[in-house]
């Protein structure tokens, strides 16, 4: 017999929307045997704009933070058991060529050398004369970066989630039993129940290229980013504009990408695909926020995941879901408990 749509008084928990972050947690939440409804709004997510890039050594700085080891490891096992499970290919480890922009820049690279937790991060390989084009300052190869192909795996789950009679587009009843969890990207600042929250929403815009010849396989990063998706068409980005509030697309912001790419690949030639928008749910304290509304506990937040989705929502999906489980403690410095005070 075919399973039936869930009624309301099936449900355990209703995710409200369906970017990474609603979509990772209703996966661990169905693995966990819990019964769950997605209401998606079917608008374009931040997750869908997003290149997917996962890069543990971050800003000028080449900052590892404690933690990221673990994530990164955590993500790796989780997107390749999807992978096996749904039968897609969307987590992809990549080298990542980081060309210092500055001498400060080079550096920090150099002090980090000399502490042994990072020697597994980098290459001890010379750049080669091409990967150094326009590279003055010079730059290094990072090893344990990778990407994830953002859309084929939101499609996937989507018919995965589908397939188990787990998606509505309308907006659901919920009963006294049912959680309600909110994953709605920047757009939590629309929510009067988590508005209160300190969102530091941050627009960015990405482009899509063909190239004329064959591109290495790497991903550069210098002051933006090329992020080869196959061997003739890449990902270009990505700019950074906190004071723009909703994803439109910028002529400024596209050129900006396009005179990256051409003076970072002078003996190419790039043809524009297409040219992308979104929000990037970012926070003021850079963490996300997880946890409980603090006056109606059927309330749930997970959201908050800035500019690093990809990395960090396996990561707390799985901690979250061991939450509204077995009632485990969030973690503190992503539970939504430290901004209590503002929530009147
Ligand atoms: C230009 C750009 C580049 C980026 N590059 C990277 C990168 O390289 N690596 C990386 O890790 N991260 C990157 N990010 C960040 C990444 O996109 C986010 O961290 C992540 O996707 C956030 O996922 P989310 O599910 O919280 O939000 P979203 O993906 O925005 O999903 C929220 C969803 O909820 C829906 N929704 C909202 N309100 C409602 C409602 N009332 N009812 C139903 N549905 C609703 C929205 O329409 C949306 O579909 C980038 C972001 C941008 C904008």
């Amino acid at each position: 017999m075919a399973e039936q749509k869930p009624k309301n008084q099936d449900i355990d928990f209703t995710i409200i929307g369906q970017g990474l972050a609603g979509s990772l947690l209703a996966y661990c939440l169905l693995n966990a045997g819990k019964r769950i409804a997605i209401i998606s709004d079917g608008k374009q997510s931040a997750s869908r704009v997003a290149a997917g890039l996962i890069n543990p050594i971050t800003g000028q700085r080449f900052v590892l933070a404690e933690k990221t080891p673990a994530m990164l490891k955590l993500a790796s096992e989780f997107y390749t058991a999807i992978e096996t499970k749904l039968g897609i290919r969307c987590y992809f480890p990549t080298p990542l060529i980081r060309l210092f922009n500055n001498e400060k820049e080079k550096v920090f690279y150099e002090k980090r050398l000399l502490q042994p937790h990072y020697t597994p991060f980098f290459s001890t390989k010379p750049l080669s004369e091409q990967q150094l084009v326009n590279a003055p300052f010079g730059g290094v190869i990072q090893l344990q970066a990778a990407w994830l192909d953002t859309n084929t795996l939101l499609d996937a789950l989507a018919d995965y989630f589908i397939s188990h009679d787990r998606i509505t587009h309308l907006p659901a009843q919920t009963n006294s039993q049912t959680t309600t969890i909110h994953c709605e990207g920047y757009k939590i600042k629309y929510n009067p129940l988590f508005s209160w929250l300190p969102l530091q929403p941050a627009h960015g815009e990405i482009i899509h290229c063909e190239s004329k010849s064959k591109l290495a396989p790497e991903i550069t990063v210098k002051s933006k980013w090329l992020l080869p998706t196959s061997q003739n068409t890449c990902r270009i980005g990505a700019t950074f504009e906190p004071h723009i509030s909703e994803p439109t697309q910028q002529e400024q912001s596209k050129n900006a990408l396009l005179s990256f790419v051409s003076s970072l690949k002078k003996d190419n030639e790039f043809n524009l695909l297409s040219h992308q928008a979104g929000i990037r749910p970012a926070t003021l304290d850079k963490q996300p926020f997880i946890g409980f509304h603090p006056h109606d506990s059927n309330h749930a937040v997970f959201n908050g995941f800035g500019s690093r989705g990809s990395l960090l929502i396996p990561w707390y999906a799985k901690l979250f879901t061991e939450t509204l489980v077995n009632q485990s403690k969030i973690p503190a410095e992503a539970d939504i408990q430290r901004y209590e005070s503002l929530c009147v």
